[in-house]
């Protein structure tokens, strides 16, 4: 039986012999059902008319379906010694993906920022022997497609190695998360943020939406939470969800100027920035 992908939002459904009614992420009031009406595609239409391709971003290899699919995140490889962590996912495996993946010494685990790039963490998973997917609790509902190698982990914080942890942020999502590799940028630390800290256009700055594609801004008791829950980790870049979108060096100071331009930007009050 034929597995399924939402054309509009990338999120993969399982096996059925027709396509699901509606898409719950689409559906929903962050996201948007394509103008023409809910599409789905089998996972074999899909491999026929789309391919991975791969590259360094700012050194991290990334990952991202070709021609451009769905919200045209790209996925990221942090690599250890034993593995590596693909943070965020894209909605498609190929062979080739796989085998370029091996070549960096296969995946340890996968983790990802928020629902809406959950895409076909099932089927990178079961590609490399079932490893796990790192999944907020707090995001169980907007699953579409169950696994066993799904690990909810609960709470602000999940250690994957020395170097590499989860921490929940909320704000765009309840079990919205970013991951802090204290070995990046040279040992300076990076954050991979996704979208729940977007890097915005400039690549200086950043900003914090319940919604990008429908524009609803997130609450300042919301940014405070995401402000609190960065403060302790040392970093110096943050490596945004799509190519290109990173704040190369100084992203510290770039967050924490975010924070307060958000705060004075909804604020009816005067702040200085
Ligand atoms: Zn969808
Ligand atoms: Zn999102």
């Amino acid at each position: 039986m034929p597995l399924w992908t939402c054309e509009q939002c990338g999120a993969q459904f399982p096996e059925s012999r027709e396509p699901p009614a509606s898409c719950l992420i689409c559906e929903e009031e962050r996201q948007f059902v394509n103008w023409k009406g809910q599409r789905w595609l089998n996972r074999e239409e899909f491999a026929k008319a789309h391919r991975l391709v791969w590259g360094d971003d700012l050194g991290l290899p990334g990952i991202a379906v070709e021609p451009g699919f769905a919200i045209a995140q790209r996925a990221l490889l942090v690599r250890e010694p034993d593995g590596c962590v693909l943070w965020d996912c894209v909605p498609l495996v190929t062979p080739e993906a796989v085998e370029y993946v091996k070549s960096l010494g296969g995946l340890k685990a996968i983790a990802v920022s928020h629902p809406h790039f959950y895409g076909a963490v099932a089927d990178w998973s079961e590609a490399f022997g079932g490893v796990p997917i790192y999944l907020h609790a707090d995001d169980r509902q907007w699953v579409t497609r169950p696994h066993p190698a799904i690990v909810f982990w609960q709470g602000e914080g999940h250690r994957l190695s020395d170097d590499i942890a989860l921490v929940r942020t909320g704000g765009h999502f309840a079990g919205a998360t970013i991951l802090h590799w204290r070995a990046g940028a040279e040992g300076r630390g990076a954050l991979l943020t996704g979208d729940v800290a977007m890097v915005a256009m400039d690549r200086r700055s950043l900003s914090f939406m319940y919604s990008y594609p429908n524009l609803i801004p997130l609450n300042a008791k919301s940014v405070e939470g995401i402000a609190a829950a960065v403060a302790p980790l040392a970093f110096d870049r943050i490596y945004g969800g799509w190519w290109g979108r990173n704040i190369a060096a100084g992203a510290r100071a770039a967050f924490d100027a975010s924070v307060r331009r958000y705060l004075a930007a909804i604020s009816d009050r005067p702040q200085r920035r």
